[in-house]
């Protein structure tokens, strides 16, 4: 059965590129395995790869905001709950395809709260898992997220997407030919290292009395938290530009193949 990847990631952060590089490589491997690809954006202007579904196809958003009397975010999430209606047909589309391909990829829409937060976006990403084995791949700009604290609250929305839906997760640190993600993957292994980062940063994190104010005890103990998310994943740095990293990024897919059995199945059988 071939691994899905979800990709998922901040408005920016590069998902499509990295979703048309990773469909590039796949396409150059000897032999070459290529992916099926669907576009669940409905807004992107023009898609960088050739999806084999497109939400573009079946819905016009621009109707659908003219139609409805929405503004640009309420037309997206109607234009994906309207396909959403129809994900029964795309999941046999993929059904039908499964023996020919090793991995089948999402791009989802720009703006993250739009799948991570919707019903749609939950009734696809359980509808794909319960078929197949399924990855999460989190998309990080990293030359945005330098910022110890953007790093942070960052990690945090990955922390709540990983615990809904208890997936398979792999961070991907993207353009990393402009920004180097170093630094952060010490962060993520050294919890330390990470505090003084934030004490360096220093701005709000002490009162007039040298003591730590609210905002430095807030997140020193979200620090706490993120550290035991930290254990649950893997982390990859590549550019979705260069391709730098992409090979290391599949081996982290393919291994996360026996997690899904051992940890995602059983949960998906009990609940039954
Ligand atoms: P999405 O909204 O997450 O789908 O992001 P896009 O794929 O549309 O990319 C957003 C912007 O980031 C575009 O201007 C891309 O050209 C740029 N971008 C994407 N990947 C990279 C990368 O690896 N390196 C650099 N320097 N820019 C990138
Ligand atoms: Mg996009």
């Amino acid at each position: 059965k071939p691994i899905v990847i979800i990709t998922i990631g901040m408005a920016g952060s590069g998902k499509t590129t990295f979703v048309q590089r990773i469909n590039s490589y796949l396409h150059s491997l000897d032999p070459p395995k290529p992916p099926y690809t669907l576009n669940l954006d409905p807004a992107v202007a023009s898609v960088p790869f050739e999806p084999n579904v497109d939400i573009r196809d079946t819905i016009e958003y621009k109707e659908v905001m003219k139609q409805y009397n929405l503004g640009p975010n309420g037309g997206i999430l109607t234009a994906l709950n309207l396909f959403t209606t129809k994900f029964d047909q795309v999941l046999g589309l993929m059904e039908k395809r499964a023996d020919e391909v090793d991995y089948m990829i999402l791009d989802t829409p720009g703006q993250i709260e739009i799948f991570t937060w919707s019903a749609s976006g939950a009734i696809i990403t359980d509808a794909v898992a319960s078929s197949f084995p399924t990855v999460i791949a989190y998309i990080v700009d990293t030359p945005r997220t330098t910022a110890p604290a953007t790093f942070m609250s960052n990690m945090l929305y990955a922390c709540s997407i990983l615990y809904k839906t208890r997936l398979p997760f792999i961070l991907v640190f993207n353009k990393t030919d402009v920004a180097d993600p170093a630094p952060m993957m010490e962060w993520m292994r050294d919890f330390e290292a990470f505090q003084e980062a934030l004490a360096a940063e220093g701005a709000g994190m002490r009162d007039g009395d040298g003591d730590p104010t609210y905002m430095s005890s807030l997140m020193n103990s979200m620090s706490l938290v993120l550290d035991e998310f930290y254990k649950e994943l893997k982390a990859v740095s590549v550019s979705a530009y260069t391709g730098a990293g992409i090979p290391e990024f599949f081996e982290a897919v393919d291994a996360t193949r026996e997690e899904y059995e051992r940890d995602y199945l059983p949960e998906l059988e009990r609940a039954a």
